[in-house]
This record gives structure tokens, sequence and C-alpha cells, in this order.
């Protein structure tokens, strides 16, 4: 129901519809609300929910897989199956739509590893935490032949039967750099865009939550929708407060190119 969004009458409503019609290049920055809605769960949620007895730095860094890969591998994989599942939902649809009818103005910078994005039509997603679908070596492999891969059959991760080297989930752990190139694009972005949107973040990860203060300084209107304050409101122009598949269609709607 896009009825009952009182709030969407505001100035500050008004105010982003016009800067983002008339922008000439936009950024969006996506959090894991962006796909609350398709029904996988925030970081934050998770931590509430089967696995809040766990360290989330077990199950979000090397030191933890190493540890026990078998927990992490099972976690991711549970997690894998829920982004299989999920379908985009009216944000990520009505994003790839308006992004469409904008070619080459629209950057979208997601924190996500599910591929909603994507599936809703999203074009040139910069991808800051890595692919939960994709796994690689937790080493690289100076073999060559490189390593093979061996199922396992214990719900181990599947590990090369020559060396030992382990199959690890494709995202980005806490302490680790970022996919190579996709903070500097997204950096461009920030620096380059005349409205960033920030959709779905708690700012609590870095260096993602700087891009908001980034663009802010380099002259851009930020504007937050979120239906909970975030870390990094101060940052923002306008908050809009709402979720992102009600926030977005209504938002994003009834604006020609
Ligand atoms: P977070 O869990 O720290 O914060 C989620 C934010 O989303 C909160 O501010 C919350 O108020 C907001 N939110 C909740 N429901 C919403 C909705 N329907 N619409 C809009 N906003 C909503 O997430 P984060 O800031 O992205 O950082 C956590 C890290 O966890 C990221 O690195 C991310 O890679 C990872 N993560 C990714 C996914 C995913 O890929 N879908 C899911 C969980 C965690």
């Amino acid at each position: 129901m896009l009825d009952d969004l009182p709030a969407a009458s505001t100035p500050a409503w008004a105010d982003t519809r016009a800067r983002l019609r008339d922008a000439a290049r936009v950024c969006v920055l996506t959090g894991a609300g962006m796909s609350a809605e398709s029904g996988i769960p925030t970081f934050r949620d998770a931590l509430t929910g089967l696995w809040s007895r766990f360290d989330p730095a077990q199950l979000a860094s090397e030191e933890g897989f190493r540890a026990d890969p078998a927990l992490v591998w099972n976690w991711y994989a549970e997690r894998r199956e829920g982004v299989r599942r999920a379908e985009p939902n009216a944000g990520h649809h009505a994003l790839a739509a308006w992004s469409a009818r904008r070619p080459g103005r629209v950057t979208v910078v997601t924190q996500n590893v599910d591929d909603l994005h994507q599936r809703a039509g999203q074009r040139g997603v910069i991808r800051l935490h890595g692919d939960i679908l994709a796994a690689r070596w937790l080493q690289d492999c100076p073999r060559r032949p490189a390593c093979d891969i061996a199922e396992a059959d214990d719900g181990a991760p599947p590990r090369c039967p020559r060396c030992g080297n382990l199959l690890r989930p494709g995202v980005v752990w806490f302490g680790e750099a970022l996919p190579e190139g996709a903070l500097d694009a997204a950096t461009h972005a920030a620096d380059n865009c005349h409205v960033m949107l920030v959709v779905g973040t708690s700012g609590a990860v870095w260096p993602a939550a700087g891009l908001a203060g980034r663009a802010r300084r380099a002259g851009a209107r930020v504007v937050i929708v979120n239906p909970h304050p975030s870390e990094i409101d101060d940052e923002a122009h306008a908050v809009l407060r709402g979720t992102a598949a009600r926030v977005l269609p209504r938002l994003l709607a009834l604006d020609g190119p």
C-alpha cells in the first residue's frame, strides 16, 4: 500500500523527488535493510536469531573460520539458501526501473552480498562486500595446476585433496580488504554525485559508512531511507523514515526521464 505513507507529502519528500529528478548523477548506497523485505535478515536480525549464541567475529573473520571451518561454512550455507529462495522486493524493482530510464546517471553501491539488485535488473552494481553465492580458496594456491575441489561429506567446507586448502565464502570478512577496484569505484561515485540516497544501512561498517560523509563534503545532497535511526543520520540533509520496499516505489515513481 502506497497510501499509508502519510509522510510522503512532506517538504523533505517533495524536495528529494525534485533533486532526484534533476540530478545528473545519483549514487545509491544500500545495506542489509534493502533486502529485509525480501526475507533476508539484516545483520542485526541474524544476530538475534538462531545464531545469536555465536560471536560475529567467529562467523565473519578468517580467524573464526580457521578455528571452526564447518561451523562457519554451514552458517553461510544456510544464508546462501535463504538468498536463493528470496526474490527482489518492490524497492529493488523500483530502483532498477528508475535507473534504466537514466542510463549512465545512477550508480548503485551495495554492501549486500545477495544478488537481489542484479536479479531485479540493476546494471553495474558495485559490490563492496563480495558475493555470498561465490566461494574462493582460503589461501592463494601456488600449485600448477591449482587446487582441486573435493566435496566434503560431513558438512565441512570442500578442501583440496592434495594440499588441504579450504574453500571459503566469497564475502569480505572483518579486517579484510574490499574487492579490488570496488572501493575506488564507490568513492568516485560518492565524490561525483549530486544526490546520494542511502538505503537500509546502519552505517556501522566502514569504509562503506564513510561514503555518505564524502558525498556530502563534495557537495551532494544526502538522503537516508531507513525506518530506524542510523549512525550516519547526522550526515544526511534529509531522513525519510520508512522501509525500502515502501519508500522507493513511491519516491522514484511518476517522474519522467
Ligand atoms: P545492518 O544489519 O547493520 O543494518 C541494517 C539497517 O537496515 C538498519 O539500520 C535497519 O534499521 C535498516 N532496515 C531494517 N529493515 C529495513 C527495511 N525494510 N528497509 C530499509 N531499512 C531497513 O546492515 P548493514 O548496514 O548493511 O551492515 C551490515 C553488514 O552485513 C554489511 O557488511 C552487509 O554486507 C552484511 N549483510 C548483508 C546482507 C545481505 O546481503 N542481504 C544481510 C545481512 C548482512
